[in-house]
């Protein structure tokens, strides 16, 4: 009984008893009691071979755990009625005692050897399984960030822009974009030097991820010195509103920018909106915020431009 017991791990029997599997667990193993009996009950046909597949369903169906008990189940009646010179180990009442459970034990051990070497296998893959499913999430995590900023990369904000598209396609609702610039950035890059540029990048994506906005908005770096944030049923007014703090947020962090005359890192933002339309494309939207982040740039830079029926309005 000492294996047995020793098999028996308290989470997986649990499991094994929990409310959706509890009908599997006590019918495998109330058939593995019945079968034993049946077996061990009849003397003359050497049947004990039939006890195999039950026990590979129980090693399959309810893991090592599971299995121990079915091989107590099964060895419970087999010991009784082996003892009492019935079933195909007794070799009939004339064998001694000792003979009888002595080739009982053999049986079990034999038993005993399958379970445990089966469900060792099975946990081997179960854990091969389970570090493949972790290592997967986490190249998936990682494929969904930007290295330098930790914000969402470009393919993760195409695949939300698509989602929230759809979403307001079927809700008739309006979507909203900022796409930002650091302005005069390939001077500070020059200036500074290169690594001196991603620290400045790593700082803005986090003024950005900090600046308070509303629960479903979504930040990301759109791409080099862009960044973009998505904003599901927000009007123009609202948008701009938010790109006005993240622009005073850049500004009122103080980065030095000695060769750009502002003397500070500042960015543009251009701000796009849309309302979702069948006949419309969630494309059209990254363009209309790209023209408004173009007429800000043209008109010098840290500010705030919104698209209007292809005119753009600064702030
Ligand atoms: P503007 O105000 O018109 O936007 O001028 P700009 O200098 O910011 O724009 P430009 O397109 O001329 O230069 C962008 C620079 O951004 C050049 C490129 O080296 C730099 N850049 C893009 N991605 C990265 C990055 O990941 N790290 C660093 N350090 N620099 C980057
Ligand atoms: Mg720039």
């Amino acid at each position: 009984m000492t294996p047995l017991v020793l098999a028996i791990e308290r989470t997986e029997l649990a499991q094994l008893f929990c409310p959706e599997r509890r009908l599997e667990t006590v019918g495998i193993l109330a058939g593995m009691g019945i079968l034993s009996c049946a077996i061990f009950a009849q003397t003359g046909l050497p049947l004990e071979f039939l006890l195999f597949p039950g026990l590979l369903l129980a090693i399959f169906r309810l893991g090592a755990s599971g299995s121990a008990i079915s091989i107590f189940l099964l060895t419970a009646p087999a010991a009784y009625l082996t003892s009492r010179g019935r079933g195909p180990l007794a070799y009939g009442q004339s064998t001694p005692l000792l003979h009888r459970i002595f080739f009982l034990q053999c049986f079990v051990g034999v038993a005993l050897v399958i379970v445990y070497s089966v469900s060792s296998a099975l946990r081997g893959r179960e854990r091969l399984e389970n570090e493949l499913a972790e290592a997967f999430f986490e190249a998936d995590a990682y494929a969904a960030q930007d290295y330098i900023t930790g914000l969402a990369n470009r393919r993760t904000f195409d695949s939300q822009l698509k989602q929230e598209w759809n979403r307001m396609l079927r809700e008739h609702g309006t979507l909203s974009m900022l796409m930002i610039d650091v302005d005069h950035f390939k001077l500070y890059n020059d200036f500074y030097g290169h690594m001196a540029g991603d620290e400045c990048l790593r700082k803005i994506g986090s003024i950005l991820a900090r600046v308070q906005r509303r629960g479903g908005d979504f930040v990301a770096r759109f791409g080099g010195e862009k960044f973009a944030v998505l904003l599901p049923r927000a009007y123009s007014q609202g948008a701009m509103a938010l790109a006005e703090r993240i622009r005073q947020s850049v500004s009122d962090a103080c980065l030095q920018h000695s060769p750009y005359q502002a003397g500070i890192v500042t960015i543009s933002v251009g701000v796009g909106t849309l309302q979702a339309e069948e006949s419309k494309d969630e494309k059209l939207l990254i363009e209309r915020a790209d023209q408004a982040l173009y007429i800000a740039k043209r008109a010098g830079r840290n500010q705030v431009a919104v698209w209007t029926d292809g005119v753009g309005d600064r702030t």
